[in-house]
């Protein structure tokens, strides 16, 4: 049996190609893939490559499908069952597993090649993520669990108290879905972007204030104005992935107060803090990576629960012809994530 599966081989090159699906193992399952969406991790490879990815390289790992064919030792009752896994899987043996850091697992098994018709999910994620969909449960909303289940993550580390007020830099997907979980959380949310068009979106799913950096004199005084006393907020989120906002992202809170730098910047960059906002207001800044398990069956939860909508996090969707395209959209910032459809 063959599968059409999307390829990158070098920046700005993905390639359609036909491959073998190749037998099962033990405790693999085959899903059709029904929706997979574009992330910004896909973006990224695509654009400039990554420096653990060497091409060929599968990209595509927000997805949901049907079981069509399970391996050995799996239960044949999934098979037509509507399913969404997590990309990840943590070994739960090695040093980071065995003192409860399993986002930082050394022997994670990372899943790609969700863009493509078939997709075999090995044993560890079967085993681990594995939720089947209620009847009333699309696969877009389903697709949504990977990267809900990290910005969950990054909000979690950030022990948010109802209402406390949390600055997000950066409306992109990451952005929006943590606006809603801290709402979720009872805070108070001030949204800033250069974009207002996703401003606005952020403004839909819930956020109390928003702040066009473009075009505001000084952006740490408009966000410490929007805060009990002027004192500042008492988390400060970056979701963007640039030195400049993690810089930016240090200034905003009271003392006391918390950073979570959640976008990941290019390898090799640096940034520089005042050494007084350690010192004097004694700011705890705590970097986010990855997610777990327990975090993924919240996710999953919470989008059963319909707390966060597909609609509005999917700005179209694409045949497997045409993953490109949609990449090169996302890249542009036009829509939030696009969904392909096998
Ligand atoms: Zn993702
Ligand atoms: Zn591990």
């Amino acid at each position: 049996m063959k599968t059409r599966i999307a390829m990158w081989y070098a920046p700005m090159d993905l390639r359609l190609e036909e491959k073998e699906i190749g037998l099962l193992q033990e405790g693999e399952i085959l899903v059709n893939v029904k929706a997979a969406l574009t992330c910004g991790t896909d973006v990224k490879i695509y654009k400039r490559g990554h420096p653990l990815i060497t091409p060929p390289f599968p990209l595509g790992h927000e997805f949901s499908g049907i079981v069509v064919d399970v391996g050995k030792n799996v239960d044949k009752s999934l098979i037509g069952k509507k399913v969404v896994t997590s990309n990840v899987a943590s070994c739960h043996r090695c040093f980071y597993c065995k003192r409860g850091l399993e986002n930082l697992c050394k022997k994670h098994e990372i899943l790609y090649g969700a863009f493509a018709d078939y997709i075999k999910i090995p044993k560890t994620i079967v085993e681990q993520n594995l939720q089947i969909l209620p009847e009333d449960m699309d696969f877009l909303t389903a697709s949504l669990v990977e990267p809900l289940s990290c910005a969950l993550h990054g909000v979690n580390r950030a022990n948010i108290n109802i209402g406390d007020t949390v600055s997000i830099i950066g409306a992109g997907p990451m952005g929006l879905l943590m606006t809603q979980l801290c709402k979720l959380r009872g805070a108070t949310v001030i949204m800033v972007d250069k974009s207002q068009p996703r401003l606005d979106i952020a403004r839909q799913l819930g956020a109390d204030y928003i702040i066009n950096a473009d075009n505001v004199k000084d952006v740490v005084t408009e966000v410490r104005n929007l805060t009990p006393e002027g004192k500042g907020v008492d988390v400060s989120i970056e979701a963007v992935g640039l030195p400049e906002t993690w810089e930016e992202a240090t200034k905003f809170p009271r003392k006391g107060g918390t950073v979570i730098l959640y976008g990941g910047c290019a390898s090799g960059t640096k940034i520089s803090i005042d050494t007084e906002l350690i010192h004097y207001s004694e700011l705890t800044i705590k970097g986010s990576f990855n997610t777990t398990a327990y975090e993924i069956e919240v996710a999953f939860n919470l989008l059963r629960r319909k707390e966060i909508l597909a609609e509005n996090y999917v700005s179209g969707k694409f045949p497997l012809e045409d993953v490109e395209r949609a990449l090169k959209m996302h890249m542009k910032q036009q829509g939030i994530k696009y969904a392909i459809i096998p």
